[in-house]
């Protein structure tokens, strides 16, 4: 069976109405309710064996790819995404005082951003529709990723990004990789309402998370984790959340493990955002089974600077289904949570990411994680997209003469020289 594709059957449904579809028509939202559609798998198809098939393939998201919902997968669009390292971290747990944590470096995606995972299934779909204009609004990373997956593709990328608001490599990501970049005078929830209409009206593939494909891909993290610690589950999955779609398809694909036996235990589910970017946690604290959306979002974690969020509903569910919670962080919580994972782990990840660590440390001082517990944070953008954001914070390299004396001087002196002074903002 190595190698061979077992075929299993897929329909998209209604979250909302149970309506079923079709997953070879272009459609985003249920026609009836117009609620979020998922993905489903016949998992009763499944064979029992499947593992004998994942086992022998390189640890990527196509490993798993009886469970993606694509039927030629011998013509994907892939750039090697996935199989990127969990990491035990002694030193940062000793900081913070837990036993077993491990960090998801989903910054090793080929574009750096786990991003790459929704895309390779997304683009890929885009084809198999016969689709030659994709499209994407994104605070950054979704339009970095799509725009290299579409060049792969060999087709038409129309990517919207709110003017100004987005880091510097994830900018230059785009522009290289031949999208037509356009910067909208506004947030991202308005640069996501106007291209939802346009590929509403046009024949334009939309490719943000409200594309349920997209997460089909992202789901394949959650396999990964349980295949790196050999069947276990851990106890917590800490992950930031922006438009809520990567924390559901994390649940998504715990959920399917444990539908088709590969799992006995679930984890729960945690979800990070920034304080001036917080509408699901702000409205749970609060109580409420709706979100109240927030006007102006605003955080240094550009990723995650979203009022709106889409995916709120997969998200909530997740989040209460998994008996989890949502927690949210200040900015300089964030930035000391990016220093502290490079620091000690040498690990460097854009602020968002740092959101999950931050998050974590909030919540182990609260008493709401038990230091026995096993946690992985999801680490989802690699550093070097957000430079700005380090060297705004950080003491230049002190310039000496070029003479040994001088060098020697300067190691000598009592002050650290550049990495470890810190200076807020
Ligand atoms: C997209 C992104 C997020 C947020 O993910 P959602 O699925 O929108 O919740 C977090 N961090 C980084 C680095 C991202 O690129
Ligand atoms: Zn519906």
């Amino acid at each position: 069976m190595d190698g061979e594709l077992m075929k299993m059957s897929f329909h998209l449904e209604c979250i909302g109405c149970g309506s079923r579809y079709d997953p070879d028509q272009v459609i985003y939202t249920c026609r009836r309710c117009g609620d979020l559609l998922s993905v489903e798998f016949d998992l009763s198809d499944v064979p029992g064996n499947i593992e004998d098939a994942w086992r022998g393939r390189p640890l990527s998201v196509w490993r798993y790819r009886e469970l993606l919902p694509v039927s030629t997968f011998e013509r994907r669009v892939s750039l090697g995404e996935g199989g990127t390292s969990l990491n035990r971290c002694i030193r940062l747990s000793d900081k913070i005082g837990l036993k077993n944590l491990y960090v998801k470096n989903e910054g090793e995606n080929p574009t750096g951003s786990f991003k790459d995972r929704g895309m390779t299934v997304g683009v890929t779909k885009a084809l198999e529709l016969g689709m030659v204009r994709v499209a994407c609004a994104s605070t950054g990373n979704t339009s970095a990723s799509l725009a290299a997956y579409a060049a792969r593709a060999g087709i038409e990328c129309i990517v919207l990004i709110p003017s100004g608001k987005i880091a510097f490599g994830k900018l230059t990501q785009a522009i290289i990789h031949g999208a037509k970049v356009i910067q909208v005078k506004g947030n991202f929830d308005e640069a996501l309402r106007i291209v939802r209409r346009i590929c509403h009206t046009h024949r334009i593939y939309l490719l943000n998370s409200v594309n349920p494909f997209r997460l089909e891909g992202q789901k394949t993290a959650a396999f990964e984790i349980r295949d790196q610690l050999c069947g276990k589950v851990p106890d917590k999955i800490v992950i930031p959340v922006g438009n809520a779609g990567n924390i559901s398809a994390y649940w998504k694909g715990f959920m399917e493990l444990h539908k088709i036996g590969l799992i006995d235990d679930l984890p729960q589910m945690i979800g990070i955002q920034a304080e001036g970017a917080a509408p699901i946690a702000n409205s749970l604290k609060k109580g409420l089974d709706f979100i109240e959306f927030v006007e102006n979002p605003e955080t240094v974690a550009t990723a995650i600077r979203i009022g709106s969020p889409v995916n709120w509903k997969k998200a909530v569910r997740a989040i209460k289904e998994s008996r989890g919670t949502v927690e949210k962080v200040s900015d300089k919580e964030i930035l000391e949570a990016q220093r502290l994972l490079a620091q000690l782990e040498g690990i460097f990840v854009e602020p968002a990411s740092a959101a999950s660590i931050a998050g974590l440390i909030r919540l182990v001082n609260e008493g709401l994680i038990d230091k026995d517990e096993t946690v992985v944070c999801i680490l989802t953008g690699h550093g070097l997209k957000d430079p700005d954001i380090v060297v705004r914070q950080f003491a230049r390299p002190i310039e000496v003469e070029a003479t040994e004396e001088a060098v020697i001087d300067a190691i000598m002196r009592k002050e650290k020289i550049a990495v470890g002074v810190h200076y807020s903002m």
